[in-house]
């Protein structure tokens, strides 16, 4: 899905666009048969997906960007910043709200007890059909079919939790052989729909301080990623500007 609209950071071919403006192309690509990969680049993504990059221009794939990091970036390399802000917490629950028909959703990643609130959150405050569910602890390791599972159960929506670059990797691995639509990588989003983890209060967000709350209450997991990544990921944009690739 690139068109003279897209970013490109650090290599990566970034989609600018709305919250509107996603939804409405997701669901005429849905209406066309037409399948769409969703991805959220926030400064762990560009770190970590750098060895599938090449793998995210074609056609079915849209990246949008997430996060302040991005601004950042898009400031150094084209002088300029992202017109909106897209994460999948905030828009994958619009896109469910926009949705004309209950969706048949499976849902990939998380821990045990996340996928099962995920799912509960899911079909009682979103209304949508959750059709299946797989962990991505033992639940991945033990699943030998996961394809077929997912076929099985005429699914509409596959929505991956398993972090960057995992997410990434599985869903441009599996979804030409999956019969659903839609798929998108959505990082800690189970935890936050089964209320594992909290969110930062809206002020928070609003003032793009989300990372330091979440820094705040994980901080031996997310200590390197909001350190040395952030400086790895200036550090790849800058290169990228220098060179004068795209
Ligand atoms: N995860 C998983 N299997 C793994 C590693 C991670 O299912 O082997 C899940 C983890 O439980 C979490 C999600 O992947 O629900 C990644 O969340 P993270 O907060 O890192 O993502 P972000 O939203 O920051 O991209």
């Amino acid at each position: 899905m690139l068109n003279n609209t897209t970013v490109y950071i650090a290599g990566y071919p970034v989609r600018e666009t709305t919250q509107n403006g996603l939804v409405n192309s997701i669901f005429s690509r849905i209406s066309a048969s037409k399948k769409s990969v969703l991805f959220f680049a926030n400064t762990n993504f560009i770190v970590n997906c750098r060895l599938l990059a090449e793998r995210f221009y074609i056609d079915d794939v849209v990246i949008v960007n997430d996060g302040l990091g991005m601004d950042i970036a898009s400031i150094l390399m084209h002088g300029r910043k992202f017109k909106a802000n897209l994460n999948g917490t905030d828009f994958m629950p619009y896109f469910f709200s926009e949705s004309q028909k209950k969706l048949r959703v499976f849902l990939l990643g998380g821990s045990p007890t996340a996928i099962n609130g995920a799912a509960c959150y899911l079909e009682q405050k979103l209304g949508h059909v959750v059709v299946g569910t797989c962990d991505g602890y033992d639940g991945i390791k033990n699943a030998s079919n996961l394809v077929d599972i997912i076929n099985a159960a005429s699914t509409d929506v596959v929505l991956v939790a398993l972090g960057n670059a995992q997410q990434e990797e599985w869903i441009l691995d599996n979804y030409q052989q999956i019969n659903a639509n839609f798929f998108a990588g959505v990082g800690g989003l189970f935890d936050f729909w089964s209320g594992d983890k909290p969110r930062a209060p809206k002020w928070l967000q609003n003032i793009r301080m989300e990372w330091f709350y979440r820094l705040c209450i994980e901080p031996k997991r997310l200590y390197k990623r909001y350190t040395l990544d952030v400086l790895r990921f200036l550090v790849s944009c800058i290169q990228y500007r220098k060179q004068g690739v795209k």
